[in-house]
Protein backbone atom coordinates (compact mmCIF):
# COMPACT_ATOMS: atom_id res chain seq x y z
CA UNK A 1 0.00 0.00 0.00
CA UNK A 2 1.26 3.81 -1.22
CA UNK A 3 1.27 6.62 1.69
CA UNK A 4 -0.98 7.92 -0.24
CA UNK A 5 -4.01 5.71 -0.40
CA UNK A 6 -3.33 4.06 2.96
CA UNK A 7 -6.16 4.51 5.56
CA UNK A 8 -5.38 7.45 7.80
CA UNK A 9 -7.30 7.84 11.53
CA UNK A 10 -8.92 11.31 11.69
CA UNK A 11 -6.58 12.07 14.34
CA UNK A 12 -3.39 11.25 11.87
CA UNK A 13 -5.25 13.82 9.36
CA UNK A 14 -5.76 16.53 11.65
CA UNK A 15 -2.41 16.94 12.70
CA UNK A 16 -1.38 16.01 9.04
CA UNK A 17 -3.15 19.05 8.02
CA UNK A 18 -1.88 21.01 10.85
CA UNK A 19 1.87 20.97 10.13
CA UNK A 20 0.93 21.87 6.31
CA UNK A 21 -1.53 24.93 7.66
CA UNK A 22 1.78 26.25 9.32
CA UNK A 23 3.94 26.01 6.84
CA UNK A 24 5.59 22.49 8.02
CA UNK A 25 6.10 19.56 4.87
CA UNK A 26 7.40 15.93 4.72
CA UNK A 27 10.12 17.44 2.88
CA UNK A 28 11.21 19.79 5.36
CA UNK A 29 11.40 17.82 7.73
CA UNK A 30 12.95 14.85 6.05
CA UNK A 31 15.43 17.31 5.02
CA UNK A 32 16.59 17.90 8.58
CA UNK A 33 16.78 13.91 8.79
CA UNK A 34 18.83 13.66 6.19
CA UNK A 35 21.47 16.68 7.98
CA UNK A 36 21.34 14.47 11.34
CA UNK A 37 22.12 11.39 9.68
CA UNK A 38 23.85 11.76 5.84
CA UNK A 39 26.93 11.37 7.88
CA UNK A 40 26.44 8.08 9.44
CA UNK A 41 24.83 6.94 6.28
CA UNK A 42 26.65 7.05 3.08
CA UNK A 43 23.68 5.56 1.07
CA UNK A 44 21.27 7.32 2.54
CA UNK A 45 18.15 9.22 0.17
CA UNK A 46 15.56 11.67 0.92
CA UNK A 47 13.02 8.83 0.04
CA UNK A 48 14.41 7.02 3.05
CA UNK A 49 14.11 10.23 5.15
CA UNK A 50 10.66 11.12 3.95
CA UNK A 51 9.42 7.31 4.59
CA UNK A 52 10.92 7.51 8.21
CA UNK A 53 9.06 11.06 8.96
CA UNK A 54 5.70 8.84 7.51
CA UNK A 55 6.90 6.89 10.21
CA UNK A 56 6.80 8.63 12.87
CA UNK A 57 3.72 11.13 12.12
CA UNK A 58 1.93 7.48 12.58
CA UNK A 59 2.05 7.07 15.69
CA UNK A 60 -0.54 8.62 18.28
CA UNK A 61 1.53 10.25 20.95
CA UNK A 62 3.42 12.28 18.29
CA UNK A 63 -0.36 13.41 16.58
CA UNK A 64 -1.53 14.16 20.13
CA UNK A 65 1.60 16.57 20.80
CA UNK A 66 1.40 17.98 17.48
CA UNK A 67 -2.36 19.04 18.04
CA UNK A 68 -1.36 20.42 21.36
CA UNK A 69 1.55 22.69 20.64
CA UNK A 70 0.08 23.78 17.49
CA UNK A 71 -3.49 24.98 19.25
CA UNK A 72 -1.45 26.68 21.78
CA UNK A 73 0.98 28.57 19.17
CA UNK A 74 -2.21 29.86 17.56
CA UNK A 75 -4.02 30.52 20.58
CA UNK A 76 -0.91 33.05 21.10
CA UNK A 77 -1.14 34.24 17.91
CA UNK A 78 -4.46 35.68 18.21
CA UNK A 79 -3.64 36.66 21.69
CA UNK A 80 -6.26 34.41 22.98
CA UNK A 81 -4.33 32.72 26.31
CA UNK A 82 -4.75 34.21 29.62
CA UNK A 83 -1.47 36.21 31.61
CA UNK A 84 1.20 35.37 32.07
CA UNK A 85 0.92 32.61 29.31
CA UNK A 86 -0.17 34.80 26.40
CA UNK A 87 2.91 36.93 26.81
CA UNK A 88 5.61 33.69 28.03
CA UNK A 89 4.52 31.91 24.87
CA UNK A 90 4.12 34.96 22.34
CA UNK A 91 7.58 36.05 23.45
CA UNK A 92 9.07 32.39 23.78
CA UNK A 93 10.10 33.15 27.40
CA UNK A 94 14.40 31.22 27.68
CA UNK A 95 13.07 29.49 31.14
CA UNK A 96 9.68 28.10 30.01
CA UNK A 97 10.50 24.53 29.15
CA UNK A 98 7.01 23.35 28.10
CA UNK A 99 7.40 22.99 24.53
CA UNK A 100 10.61 21.11 25.02
CA UNK A 101 8.57 18.59 27.52
CA UNK A 102 6.04 18.04 24.93
CA UNK A 103 8.64 17.56 21.99
CA UNK A 104 10.29 15.00 24.52
CA UNK A 105 6.76 12.91 24.39
CA UNK A 106 7.47 12.44 20.32
CA UNK A 107 11.26 12.11 21.03
CA UNK A 108 10.87 8.90 23.48
CA UNK A 109 8.96 7.23 20.95
CA UNK A 110 12.24 5.34 19.80
CA UNK A 111 14.07 5.23 22.58
CA UNK A 112 17.16 7.36 24.13
CA UNK A 113 19.28 7.85 21.12
CA UNK A 114 16.62 10.26 20.33
CA UNK A 115 17.62 12.81 22.76
CA UNK A 116 21.02 13.27 21.29
CA UNK A 117 19.66 13.90 18.16
CA UNK A 118 17.25 16.35 19.56
CA UNK A 119 19.43 18.13 21.41
CA UNK A 120 21.75 18.79 18.54
CA UNK A 121 18.99 19.94 16.52
CA UNK A 122 17.62 22.15 18.59
CA UNK A 123 21.19 23.76 19.17
CA UNK A 124 22.36 24.06 15.57
CA UNK A 125 18.73 25.45 14.27
CA UNK A 126 19.18 23.95 10.05
CA UNK A 127 16.30 24.33 7.80
CA UNK A 128 12.96 25.01 8.58
CA UNK A 129 14.01 25.28 12.17
CA UNK A 130 15.51 28.19 11.59
CA UNK A 131 12.89 30.14 9.77
CA UNK A 132 10.50 28.65 12.61
CA UNK A 133 12.78 30.67 14.94
CA UNK A 134 12.65 34.08 12.98
CA UNK A 135 10.35 36.07 15.52
CA UNK A 136 10.35 39.11 12.90
CA UNK A 137 7.15 37.30 11.46
CA UNK A 138 4.22 38.08 13.69
CA UNK A 139 4.01 34.74 13.70
CA UNK A 140 4.18 32.38 16.62
CA UNK A 141 6.18 28.80 16.57
CA UNK A 142 6.97 28.77 20.51
CA UNK A 143 5.53 24.72 19.98
CA UNK A 144 6.53 24.05 16.47
CA UNK A 145 10.04 24.63 16.17
CA UNK A 146 10.48 21.89 18.79
CA UNK A 147 7.70 19.74 17.80
CA UNK A 148 9.51 19.64 14.18
CA UNK A 149 12.79 19.46 15.57
CA UNK A 150 11.49 16.34 17.74
CA UNK A 151 9.90 14.82 14.93
CA UNK A 152 12.94 14.82 12.73
CA UNK A 153 15.16 13.31 15.79
CA UNK A 154 12.60 10.54 16.23
CA UNK A 155 12.67 9.96 12.66
CA UNK A 156 16.52 9.82 12.75
CA UNK A 157 16.37 7.57 15.57
CA UNK A 158 14.08 4.78 13.73
CA UNK A 159 16.30 5.39 11.26
CA UNK A 160 19.15 4.00 13.09
CA UNK A 161 17.18 0.96 15.09
CA UNK A 162 15.76 -0.12 11.36
CA UNK A 163 19.52 -0.13 10.32
CA UNK A 164 20.18 -3.31 12.53
CA UNK A 165 16.84 -4.55 11.76
CA UNK A 166 14.51 -3.21 14.48
CA UNK A 167 11.20 -2.50 12.81
CA UNK A 168 8.76 -0.25 14.89
MG1 LIG B 1 10.28 26.38 21.48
Amino acid sequence: MTEENRKISNLEKTARDLLIERGITIQDMAELVYYLQSKYHPDLTMDICEYNVHQVLKKREVQNAIITGIQIDKLAEKKMLEEPLQTTIEIDEGLYGVDEVIALSIVNVYGSIGFTNYGYIDKQKPGILKKLNDKSTGECHTFLDDIVGAIAAAASSRLAHSEVGEEY
